[in-house]
């Protein structure tokens, strides 16, 4: 099952990636968190990468498809995968139609996860994630056991730097201008599905669910 998650920032795909991935056994590709890992461990990637995510803009197309070519390419994606955060630009999404093909493959569809701006800056600002392990929470919809501290793994969770509210403002509309052309183009092609976002974690899994088990 190939699939790709699209929705605004704070609409639930990271969320929604680790139940796909626990129930459907897919890996999560997310080339934020790519991204992300590349500059904590000072690679030569993540030093570019950084230079325009402290920017608030994307990296460019050639690297970012490029680190998609090689994620992909790894033996856990044989039996799918599922795209979070990727494409994000037209040239994006060509690449990867590209890319499918070379390998024999396709999409089989493209969830996205709508929920209503004015719920997405609570959401975001709420959110805390493990530093360790990628988990997320939200201090109010999705709490910890333990305040601040991670279920699985006892660390202490963090909030994102982008998270905090000056800026999340800035990438909801970013994101919204650069989303539409990509939802668009999906749905000439057919694999577009619209998720409600707006309903409890287990319910939108739930949806998500039915729609991809539909002959
Ligand atoms: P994205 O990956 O789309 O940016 P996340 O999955 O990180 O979004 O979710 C953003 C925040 O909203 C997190 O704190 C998460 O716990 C919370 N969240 C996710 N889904 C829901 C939901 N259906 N209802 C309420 N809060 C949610
Ligand atoms: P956001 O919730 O802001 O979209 P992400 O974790 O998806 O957060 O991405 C963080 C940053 O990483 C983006 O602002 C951008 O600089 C970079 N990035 C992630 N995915 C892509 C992509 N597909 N193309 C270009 N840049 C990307």
């Amino acid at each position: 099952m190939n699939l790709i998650l699209m929705g605004l920032p704070g609409a639930g795909k990271g969320t929604q990636a680790e139940k796909i991935n626990e129930r459907y056994n897919i890996p999560h590709i997310s080339t934020g968190d790519m991204f992300r890992l590349a500059i904590k461990e000072g690679t030569e990637l993540g030093q570019k990468a950084k230079e325009y995510m402290d920017q608030g803009e994307l990296v460019p197309d050639d690297v970012t498809i490029g680190i998609v070519k090689e994620r992909l390419e790894k033996d856990d994606c044989n039996d799918g995968f599922l795209l979070d955060g990727f494409p994000r630009t037209i040239a994006q999404a060509e690449g990867l139609e590209s890319l499918l093909s070379d390998m024999e493959e396709s999409i089989d569809y493209v969830l996205h996860v709508k929920v209503p701006e004015e719920n997405l800056v609570e959401r975001l600002t709420g959110r805390r994630i493990c530093p360790e392990c990628g988990t997320t929470y939200h201090v109010i919809y999705n709490p910890p056991e333990q305040e601040g501290i991670c279920d699985k793994d006892g660390a202490e969770l963090v909030q994102r730097e982008d998270d905090q509210a000056e800026t999340v403002k800035n990438r909801l509309k970013v994101n919204m201008e650069q989303a539409q052309p990509l939802l668009d183009y999906y749905d000439e092609k057919g694999y577009l599905v619209t998720i409600n976002g707006d309903q409890e974690i287990d319910q939108v899994f739930r949806d998500i669910q039915a729609a991809i088990e539909k002959q």
